[in-house]
């Protein structure tokens, strides 16, 4: 299908004027794509179906019946979709695509069952690795592994003449091996860093290889960097991967300056098949000074927004590093520490609503979400943001007192299904019966108002979207358990999750007139389903494929021969 008009219509026919002179009684605009015989879910509640949609330009300019889009447009060929269903594009709201990327490029050890598994893998890799070069890992679940973390002793034995480091699945912890440790300077007397640990032998002093948060940095600050090329390579790979599985968009969180460069030269080269809003990583001062001084980037292109700044106030549940009003119930000697204090989140906030950033802060543990939300309440009351949307990534454990405060704040708690369906082994033994209540309480969250996109975290999580409607509206894992769902009171229905991962998304990005549903004067971002998503029984979801993703009305992935367009 070729272009006949200029590419300025879709815009034009947005404003009123143009909008009156492409009423009816003038000719059917000419158009880039035209869809028939689909099952359009809009998510649009005026029209909440359609048979046809068409685009112009990068943008919907039409919906309709089949009928209607044969009259309209006769001779246009059409792209038969023999009632298939097609939905907005995803939206996924919390995800780190060169974590993805470098999994990708680092060895995958995500699979394996136990420490024996990990060692032959590293021991095999060694083989082929000239002496002396790193070899990184990633995947071993720091979470589950947490109630008895390995040691290096048998990893360290298998390769004497290699540093190795591998990072846990959520990147709250690493495994560095004897020759590792030794590079980085890391021994008996080495005093833990501020907001790390040094895991060590209870019996020795020595220290394990295994470095909490923080820690992580005495040795990663010793791994030679990616090279431009690997970074935006990995990147590549991971976008590729997210437009096969419907993702359209993504809520970058925690870019650095190289990375921006890297989506940029990306985009030069037409090499991005997907959107990104990013947040800019909060720790590194003079990223943050830079961006602040020169204002936030919104892209008229919507391809790269740079409008958001991203904290840390606490670390994970599964390590004990989130920071928690009472002690662990069980570890009655911690409650957790902060990784950025309440004042530091305040000053930076104010700072960034005063420049028109918004700011996303992770916090999982009840003392880190109320420190942020104080933090957040008295800079909304200093600067004068009329929009700020302020975030907090995960909201996972929060005070029952605390939850009204998001929708009274317009704070946006941005939750992710997957990991409540990843914790429910041990979350409540972390916080007892009690705190339990407000824990991954997404629907308490939704019904005090407040705004909920929904995310996946991946690479800590798997980045398929079905897989994480299937958390949200069944809490349970993927085998069905626990029959009736864990703490099923907060299950979501399948309305509420699909508006999580597309509108509710749309909105936490400054987007909702743009994406989130099909309407007229939308980007032109859509899924075709291998089934109808609102029919399926939930089990069903686990096997929902994407057949084609379009952004821009421009077709970025096709799985093979599912659907053969006729014209
Ligand atoms: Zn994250």
């Amino acid at each position: 299908m070729s272009r006949r008009t200029p590419a300025s219509w879709s815009t034009l026919c947005l404003g009123l004027l143009a909008a009156l002179a492409c009423s009816a009684g003038e000719a059917p605009p000419a158009i880039d794509l035209l869809v028939v015989n689909a099952n359009v879910v809009t998510l649009d509640a005026a029209r909440p179906s359609a048979e046809a949609l068409a685009v112009g330009g990068d943008r919907i300019v039409w919906l309709g019946s089949t009928q209607e889009a044969r009259q309209r447009w006769p001779e246009e060929a059409a792209l038969n979709l023999a009632g298939a269903t097609l939905i907005p594009g995803i939206i996924d709201a919390h995800t780190h695509l060169l974590s993805l990327g470098e999994s990708y490029i680092k060895i995958n050890l995500r699979d394996l069952p136990d420490e024996s598994a990990i060692v032959e893998r590293i021991r095999q890799a060694a083989a082929t690795t000239p002496p002396g070069e790193w070899i990184l890992g990633w995947g071993w679940d720091e979470g589950k592994w947490a109630a008895r973390y390995p040691t290096n002793a048998a990893l360290s034995a298998a390769t004497p003449d290699h540093p190795v480091f591998l990072v846990g699945l959520h990147g709250f912890a690493g495994w560095a091996n004897a020759r590792a440790l030794e590079l980085a300077g890391v021994a008996q007397d080495t005093a833990d860093p501020p907001k790390g640990q040094i895991v060590r032998d209870p019996a020795t002093g020595l220290p394990t290889g295994i470095l909490t948060n923080r820690a992580q940095e005495l040795v990663t600050r010793h791994l030679p960097p990616l090279t431009p090329e690997q970074t935006q390579r990995a990147i590549e790979l991971a976008a590729q991967e997210c437009v096969k599985h419907g993702l359209t968009s993504v809520h970058e969180a925690k870019v650095s300056a190289p990375m921006i460069e890297a989506y940029r030269a990306l985009l030069r080269e037409n090499r991005l098949p997907l959107r990104i809003s990013v947040m800019l990583d909060g720790a590194d001062r003079a990223l943050v000074d830079e961006w602040l001084a020169r204002g936030p980037e919104v892209d008229p292109a919507h391809r790269l927004h740079i409008r958001s700044v991203k904290l840390f106030a606490d670390g994970a549940l599964g390590s004990r590093g989130a920071a928690l009003l009472e002690p662990y119930s069980d570890e009655p000697g911690s409650r957790g520490l902060f990784t950025t204090p309440g004042e530091a989140v305040y000053d930076i906030t104010r700072r960034s609503l005063e420049r028109g950033f918004q700011v996303a802060t992770h916090a999982i543990g009840d003392a880190a979400n109320r420190a942020v939300l104080d933090a957040y309440e008295r800079a909304l009351g200093e600067a004068n943001a009329s929009d700020a949307r302020l975030r907090i990534e995960h909201a996972q454990v929060v005070a029952a007192e605390d939850i009204p405060r998001f929708a009274k704040l317009g704070v946006i708690a941005s939750m992710q299904p997957p990991h409540a369906t990843s914790d429910m082994p041990w979350a409540e033994q972390r916080v007892g019966a009690t705190r339990i209540q407000g824990a991954y309480a997404w629907r308490s969250m939704l019904a005090s108002g407040a705004h909920v996109p929904l995310s996946s975290d991946f690479p800590g999580e798997t980045l398929d979207p079905f897989h994480g409607i299937y958390a949200a509206v069944t809490r349970q894992a993927p085998d069905g358990t626990p029959a009736g769902g864990w703490r099923p009171e907060q299950r979501l229905t399948l309305d509420e999750a699909l508006r999580g991962y597309t509108r509710e998304a749309a909105y936490a990005e400054f987007e909702e007139r743009d994406k989130g549903s099909l309407e007229t004067g939308k980007l032109a971002d859509f899924l075709v389903l291998s089934a109808d998503i609102t029919q399926l029984a939930p089990p069903q979801l686990l096997e929902l494929r994407v057949l084609r993703t379009y952004v821009g009305g421009k077709l970025v992935f096709e799985s093979d021969g599912q659907v053969s367009p006729t014209r």
